[in-house]
């Protein structure tokens, strides 16, 4: 079925029930919109259609990052239809459009906390050559090509429809029921209609449009880094060996020498914007880094703030390009041979879901009856101004309980990643990359099981569940 723009527009969608809402926008812009006559901004282009994909999905997934590729690839596996929505032209999310590295960390104490699909997925991408595990830790550096060709292989093995460059703009629902979600891309407006959602785009977009509670914020949220990969750099310094190597032996893992001179140069007046770290990070190709060291505090749900944010921080990595090329040996030949698709998102929204992990339970490492997942990193919180950190290590490594991914009202609504129900300080450890794709997985076999039954997320055996991801090799 295809109806035109202004057919949508007019809510005139034959035969479709329920409330439909369209995206983030404000409600003065949806207000305006609607009342537009003719020519409406919403789908731009006169020829743009309306689509109604015919498949109905067991299971929806929208964003492509760590969470919703595990996420996706576990609800196929489990037998569900599935769909996954991602906006760039590539899967990774904050590790290949956001250029973030290494992924964290696999190890708690030596010991692997994680197993599964994800670590199968690292087992794949150390066999293309696109991987090595840092031990003690388990940080796994990578090569950021071979990262998003091994998801692709993995996502498309599964069976999965894949939906790229579609921005998730809206959804139909009926009161807390979600019946379908509207993508936008060059076919125009699409709806994918499913049974159970899983909201992964770690902005919580989904979640956000369906009103589902937040987590109160406290005023500031970790800043936003845009990072680049500097190329010509020598690598083989011990300096920089030990740097790019995050095996846990620096604490934190800055790279101090370069910090201190850095720091140096800003007291002596020179133009050294707020920088974090720096972290140089091994991307596998000898004389390239994956830099982190711009910061800027910005608020990626918020369109205007995140624009200016982002463009203020490309003009800080070439001021820290120059500065790193004329004040340390090691960059004296360097370029940036290229900058992320994007500025790298920490925080932002968290749903108020049908448990908070609170921090203090957290520290102490608490089991539940309904764990799918472990944390093993650090609290690690970056001031959102300045040049402060500030990291607490966990003594022993903490459990998710399954009830942090879902709501108490909302059927078949799910979360994985860094939008989890959870005090502000555990997101600090929970929003690295291995945490999330245990969060992804458990979501995706929980959605497989809801669709397979009665469509909702609420109500699944926790402890089929449980035990099914045991089954998988989730060390829980
Ligand atoms: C500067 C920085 C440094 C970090 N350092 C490390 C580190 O050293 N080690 C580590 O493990 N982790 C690190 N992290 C954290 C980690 O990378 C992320 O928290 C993690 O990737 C979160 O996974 P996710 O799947 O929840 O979300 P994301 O990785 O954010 O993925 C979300 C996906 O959803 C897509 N998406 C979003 N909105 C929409 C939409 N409306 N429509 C369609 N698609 C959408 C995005 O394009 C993206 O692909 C760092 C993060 C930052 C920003």
């Amino acid at each position: 079925m295809a109806i035109t723009r202004r057919d949508f527009l007019k809510g005139g969608l034959a035969g479709a029930a329920g409330a439909l809402v369209i995206g983030n926008m404000p409600a003065w812009m949806q207000a305006e919109a609607a009342e537009r006559k003719g020519g409406a901004t919403l789908f731009p282009g006169e020829g743009s259609l309306y689509h109604v994909i015919d498949t109905v999905y067991d299971v929806v997934v929208c964003g492509g990052g760590p969470a919703g590729v595990m996420a996706a690839i576990a609800a196929s596996r489990e037998g569900a239809r599935t769909a996954l929505v991602e906006q760039y032209g590539m899967l990774g999310g904050m590790a290949t459009i956001g250029y973030v590295a290494p992924i964290s960390e696999f190890n708690f104490k030596g010991e692997r906390i994680f197993g599964g699909i994800p670590w199968e997925f690292i087992m794949r991408l150390k066999d293309m050559g696109g991987a090595i595990v840092e031990e003690p830790k388990g940080n796994i550096s990578f090569e950021i090509e071979l990262y998003k060709l091994c998801m692709q292989r993995m996502v498309l093995e599964a069976g999965i429809d894949l939906y790229m460059h579609s921005f998730l703009t809206g959804c139909r629902h009926e009161g807390k029921q979600l019946s379908s979600v509207i993508i936008n891309n060059k076919n125009g407006a699409e709806e994918l209609r499913g049974k159970v959602f899983i909201d992964c785009t770690g902005d919580a977009d989904l979640c956000n449009m369906m009103d589902v509670p937040m987590q109160p914020g406290d005023g500031e949220l970790q800043p936003s880094s845009f990072c680049f990969v500097m190329s010509g750099v020598d690598t083989t310094t011990e300096m920089m060996r030990s740097c790019i190597h995050h095996d846990g032996s620096i604490p934190g893992s800055q790279c101090a020498p370069v910090r201190k001179i850095l720091l140096k140069l800003k007291e002596e007046g020179a133009d050294v914007p707020d920088f974090g770290g720096p972290w140089f990070n091994d991307v596998r190709h000898e004389g390239s880094v994956a830099v982190n060291i711009t910061r800027g505090a910005a608020d990626s749900t918020d369109n205007r703030d995140f624009t200016k944010v982002e463009c203020e921080l490309r003009e800080d990595i070439f001021k820290f390009a120059k500065l790193l090329k004329d004040n340390v040996p090691e960059f004296k030949n360097s370029y940036v041979s290229s900058t992320a698709p994007q500025a790298g998102i920490r925080e932002s929204r968290r749903i108020l879901g049908a448990y908070t992990i609170r921090v203090e339970e957290y520290l102490e490492g608490i089991h539940y009856p309904d764990s799918i997942s472990r944390g093993a990193h650090s609290i690690d919180i970056h001031a959102a101004k300045g040049q402060g950190q500030v990291l607490k290590s966990l003594k022993t490594s903490p459990y998710v309980p399954y009830r942090a991914l879902i709501t108490n009202d909302f059927p078949n609504l799910m979360v994985a990643g860094r939008s989890l129900s959870c005090d502000r300080a555990v997101l600090a450890s929970l929003r690295v990359q291995a945490s999330c794709m245990g969060m992804g997985q458990a979501a995706g076999a929980a959605g497989a099981m809801a669709a397979a039954g009665k469509g909702d997320v609420r109500k699944i055996d926790t402890e089929a569940l449980v035990a099914k991801l045991r089954d998988w090799g989730a060390i829980i």
